[in-house]
């Protein structure tokens, strides 16, 4: 006998699953459905017509009734930097002029300009300027995202940044799962020895963040310039090593074997992949990793984006996220990343929706909870206004979500 449910969505036009058993093609679509939770989680879920026979509630259940609206699962954005201080627009303005993500960071702006506010921020700072950014997030259908340190590149200034996460994700209705991202850049006082950095990374600051709990994933921005892939093999392995999986930025601007590397520690993900070679891409698909496409990125930059047909192709899971940073994709709407991933990458709808839940939630080791809706999983749900789905990347732009349901609670009503 399960427990009683607390709370019953009924009334709900089109109800996507993403779990094909449950419904109708590949996104196990249910008409005219219904779901209940029971302590934050999905116990039952099937055609409005039949809940009443089959689930038993507990007097002070809550319905909601969704009016006939789509429900979806709460999209999981796998890749942000929620977490800085400061502000870069006049940088899109030099860009705008011609001026090349390598030539504004040779001029002394870019990544270290936010890395310099994020150093003079507190932690209380960083938890102000956080939150209204996750406000965004969730009225956008975002219920959970992961979130990366690297903007302080120093013991104590990452483990802030780690901490100023960890109070955003227990003191916001989104889940917020940290990433160490300490060798995101190698810091000014650093400069020309990058293996004295990586020494500290390795030495200091992932046995710290290990030893107070503060993440979750390691992360490695490997490119040319930045990480080699020996000296991101080294860190992911230390992280490893420490209990921290490896999700990291790989083969974003330059070939280098990011991908290869993925696949060899086993990440979760390898992240951007624009320029990943074909043979990386089938060990990717023989390791089990999750390629998280950020096209974003490639909107904000004017870039080229990455070949997602030539992963889908091989079978490889596909996850999209939003990368949203200060620097190269200042925008956190996943409705709108879901547009771009079928208009510019060549991806089915139906490819665009799974990227950004049940694909998201593989990109994150946390599959088994969330990224779609079935009995078991948390009950994070999202109500659009729209009479289909596709309604969502089809009308661009905009943002089509009435209500968020977060663990079983309504969070957010537009
Ligand atoms: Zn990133």
């Amino acid at each position: 006998m399960t427990e009683p449910a607390d709370l019953l969505v009924r009334n709900i036009g089109q109800l996507v699953t993403c779990e094909p058993a449950l419904g109708e093609g590949p996104l196990g679509v249910i008409e005219r459905g219904a779901v209940a939770a029971a302590g934050g989680r999905i116990c039952w879920i099937g055609p409005d017509a039949r809940l009443d026979g089959e689930v038993v509630r507990c007097a002070a259940a809550r319905v909601v009734d969704a009016g006939g609206r789509v429900a979806l699962p709460g999209f999981v954005d796998s890749h942000t930097h929620l977490v800085f201080a400061g502000s870069r627009e006049h940088e899109y303005a030099m860009r705008a002029r011609g001026a090349t993500y390598q030539e504004i960071a040779a001029a002394g702006g870019g990544i270290l300009s936010t890395v310099r506010a994020t150093r003079a921020a507190s932690v209380d700072e960083l938890v102000a300027l956080g939150r209204p950014r996750l406000d965004l997030m969730l009225r956008h259908g975002t219920t959970t995202c992961e979130a990366k340190s690297g903007y302080g590149l120093t013991t104590a200034d990452e483990s802030k940044m780690l901490e100023a996460i960890r109070r955003l994700d227990a003191g916001h209705p989104v889940t917020v799962v940290p990433t160490f991202c300490g060798a995101h850049e190698v810091p000014p006082e650093f400069k020309g020895r990058t293996d004295a950095y990586v020494d500290l990374v390795v030495e200091e600051m992932l046995p710290e963040v290990a030893r107070r709990g503060l993440a979750r994933y390691v992360d490695v921005f490997c490119e040319e310039g930045v990480f080699s892939v020996a000296e991101s093999r080294r860190i992911l392995e230390a992280g490893a090593r420490l209990g921290l999986r490896a999700k990291f930025h790989a083969d974003e601007f330059v070939t280098l074997g990011g991908a290869g590397l993925a696949a060899e520690v086993g990440a979760l993900s390898a992240d951007h992949l624009l320029k990943a070679r074909v043979e990386d891409i089938a060990r990717m698909k023989a390791a089990g990793v999750t390629a998280a496409l950020l096209p974003g990125t490639a909107f904000f930059l004017g870039l080229p984006y990455a070949p997602a047909r030539a992963f889908l192709e091989t079978g490889l899971r596909v996850a999209l996220a939003s990368d949203f940073n200060p620097g190269s994709s200042m925008g956190l709407n996943l409705q709108l990343v879901m547009t771009m991933a079928v208009s510019q990458m060549k991806m089915t709808m139906e490819e665009a929706l799974l990227g950004v839940t049940l694909n998201a939630a593989h990109a994150m080791g946390l599959e088994a909870e969330i990224g779609s809706l079935r009995p078991g999983k948390f009950c994070d749900l999202l109500l659009a206004d729209a009479p289909t789905w596709e309604r969502i990347p089809y009308f661009y732009g905009v943002n089509h979500v009435a209500r968020v349901i977060k663990r079983g609670s309504v969070v957010w009503e537009a």
